[in-house]
């Protein structure tokens, strides 16, 4: 029996129908992403308890929690906007959930946690006085603190700057590590997405699109929203390469290259050659040229070293990495 599991879980609003499968195993950390109303939240909401759902179930350490209170279920939330209680210190914050109920103990236990998120000293510094990147490592170290059998974090890093935003999630990374916690981490951004999970369970219109790990899903996607969402790309119609073949053709920018002669398709048979595509716009993106090419009318995006002299050039692109998707 797996870890958790969530079960035909079903969420029925009026214009809105959750319905999702999947399991974890301890110690796993799941990423869940996907556009703005796929239904993250509602699916969080219902793995904490916050919200009920219609029918399914929510097995947790061999324990049916679906119709547990809140507080019995054994997991921990950290929030967007880090939910301290703003009348309390940082290490008054963290003791609030211990299961220990030795005040010493409690404070030394808070102390070490201080020093696992990196603010080992803050204990007596008011929450109102600290940055956004100390507030949510005290709400980390206060979620850990209630030794919770998975830890929930809805956009966690979502009010921080960039920097900070890419230095906490290597913390949030190495400390799942080294306590072997179970985490399910919501987010909207793809480039989080893929440093931090060992999978990615991908949202469209309350179902799950596919669950995978990121290197997985940005190689194989099982579907262009899919494809589309993991990374930028290109579709154009099969038919256009192979006469009888439905749907898409997908591919990666970095995938394909151009070259400014024409090319005779038999000569490379490695590849799919599209000869005379027109350059529409080459943007410099630092390490490469992003080229917005137009082939028969369909847009292309084709990454590149050197920005092209010729407004037309041929393009070409690697067989084995193209996708027929739907
Ligand atoms: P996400 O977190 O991916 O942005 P949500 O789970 O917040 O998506 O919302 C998914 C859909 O469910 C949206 O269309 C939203 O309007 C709807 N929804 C969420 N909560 C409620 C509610 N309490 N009543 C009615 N509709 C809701």
């Amino acid at each position: 029996m797996p870890f958790f599991e969530v079960n035909k879980l079903e969420k029925r609003y009026k214009d809105f129908t959750l319905s999702v499968s999947f399991t974890m195993e301890e110690g796993d950390f799941l990423t869940i992403m996907g556009p703005s109303g796929s239904g993250k939240s509602t699916l969080l909401s219902l793995i904490a308890g916050i919200e009920a759902p219609d029918s399914g179930t929510i097995m947790l350490g061999g324990r049916d929690i679906t119709k547990e209170r809140i507080q019995d279920r054994g997991i921990a939330m950290v929030f967007q906007d880090f939910s301290l209680f703003p009348s309390m210190n940082a290490e008054r914050n963290i003791r609030f959930g211990m299961k220990e109920k030795d005040g010493k103990k409690q404070k030394e236990l808070a102390e070490k946690l201080l020093e696992l998120v990196g603010l080992s000293g803050y204990g007596k510094r008011s929450v109102s006085s600290l940055s956004g990147g100390e507030a949510q490592r005290v709400a980390l170290a206060r979620a850990i603190a209630a030794e919770p059998r998975m830890i929930l974090f809805d956009e966690p890093l979502s009010a921080l700057d960039p920097p900070m935003r890419k230095h906490l999630r290597s913390v949030i990374r190495s400390i799942h590590d080294s306590l072997g916690l179970t985490v399910i981490y919501v987010t909207h951004d793809t480039e989080e997405a893929f440093a931090i999970s060992d999978s990615i369970l991908v949202m469209n219109g309350g179902r799950s699109a596919a669950m995978k790990s990121a290197e997985e899903l940005y190689r194989r996607p099982c579907d262009l929203f899919t494809a589309f969402f993991t990374g930028e790309g290109t579709a154009i119609p099969a038919h256009l390469i192979y006469e009888n073949m439905e749907g898409s053709l997908f591919f990666r920018p970095e995938d394909a290259t151009i070259s400014e002669e024409a090319l005779d398709p038999d000569a490379y048979p490695m590849h799919i050659i599209l000869n005379d595509a027109e350059v529409v716009s080459a943007d410099f993106a630092g390490a490469h040229y992003m080229l917005g090419l137009e082939y028969q009318g369909y847009p292309l995006l084709v990454e590149t070293s050197v920005k092209p002299r010729k407004a037309r050039v041929s393009v070409m692109i690697l067989r084995q990495s193209v996708l027929n998707l739907e």
